[in-house]
């Protein structure tokens, strides 16, 4: 069985239409896949009649709303997956308005700050790198690179954009337990991702965990494109010591030589509950 519970489209920071990546999806013998775009699920709507015709029953292809939340816990910028929520929901969707508006006025503050550092016209030029997009950083890196203000995507990053530099701004994301709300509220699924990712100690991931559990998370992404089976390992413990569900996710954004392809094989799971139980019918 391949399931895929974190993708992007270009709704956000991903290189292929929603169509595409359902395409993609489909090629691989994917069964049960969620596009998860930062801060939009633009790019779900799209396809979420796919599989909601007449004969649906049929398709081996079963498509699960989904959204990857921008939101800050101890000065940290995490990312929450919502799965299975109902879109139209109330707070599903003040959730979602709110945070558009943070990420138009997010990309005011990043463009000041690269504008001060002698690159003027970020907001333009990220503007139309986002077109209908949801914007982020990766719009003001394909510009800096484009402008020939540096050689490569992840040399933006590096210099303007990543961790601790100027560019990255997370000044206007709603708290952890706000997301994590939202997302309870509209039925859905709130899952961890990359725990990795945000580079904290041992104990301070604990503390996050036990944050996000207080606040109502359910899930932990314990695979999430490339890592190593230690790791996956790691994150199973965890999973198992705090008694989450299991939930994995390739964090496809586009083909390259160093990310994954879309469809994640779950790991052996010996007695633990996964995410995707719930959706296998
Ligand atoms: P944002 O959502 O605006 O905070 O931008 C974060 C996104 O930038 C992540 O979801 C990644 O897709 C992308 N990203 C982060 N680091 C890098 C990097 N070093 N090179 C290219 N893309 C990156
Ligand atoms: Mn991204
Ligand atoms: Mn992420
Ligand atoms: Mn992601």
């Amino acid at each position: 069985m391949l399931v895929d519970f974190h993708t992007h489209s270009d709704a956000s920071d991903g290189a292929l239409a929603p169509s595409e990546v359902v395409a993609r999806a489909r090629e691989a013998g994917v069964s049960l896949l969620a596009i998860t775009d930062h801060d939009t699920v633009a790019g779900y709507r799209q396809v979420a009649h796919t599989t909601a015709v007449a004969g649906a029953a049929e398709d081996p292809l079963r498509i699960i709303p989904g959204v990857e939340f921008s939101c800050v816990w101890s000065g940290v910028t995490i990312h929450v997956l919502g799965l299975a929520m109902d879109c139209d929901h109330a707070a599903m969707q003040a959730g979602l308005a709110q945070l558009d508006e943070a990420r138009q006025a997010r990309a005011q503050k990043i463009a000041q700050r690269l504008e001060k550092l002698g690159f003027p016209g970020a907001l333009e030029g990220a503007m139309a790198q986002a077109g209908d997009s949801q914007i982020g950083r990766p719009h003001f890196a394909a510009w800096m690179l484009e402008q020939g203000h540096v050689d490569t995507m992840d040399a933006a990053f590096d210099r303007f954009l990543g961790k601790g530099k100027p560019g990255d701004v997370k000044a206007f994301w709603p708290e952890l337990e706000t997301v994590v709300g939202w997302i309870v509220a509209a039925g859905g699924v709130p899952v961890l991702a990359h725990p990795l990712k945000y580079r904290m100690t041992n104990m301070k991931l604990q503390r996050l965990i036990l944050a996000f559990q207080a606040a109502g998370g359910l899930g932990l992404e314990v695979s999430s494109g490339r890592q190593t089976a230690d790791q996956t390992r790691y994150l199973q413990q965890l999973a198992q010591r705090f008694d989450l569900e299991v939930s994995v996710g390739s964090d496809f954004h586009r083909d390259s030589t160093y990310g994954t392809a879309i469809g994640v094989t779950p790991p052996r799971m010996e007695g633990m509950r996964a995410v995707w139980e719930r959706w296998i019918t």
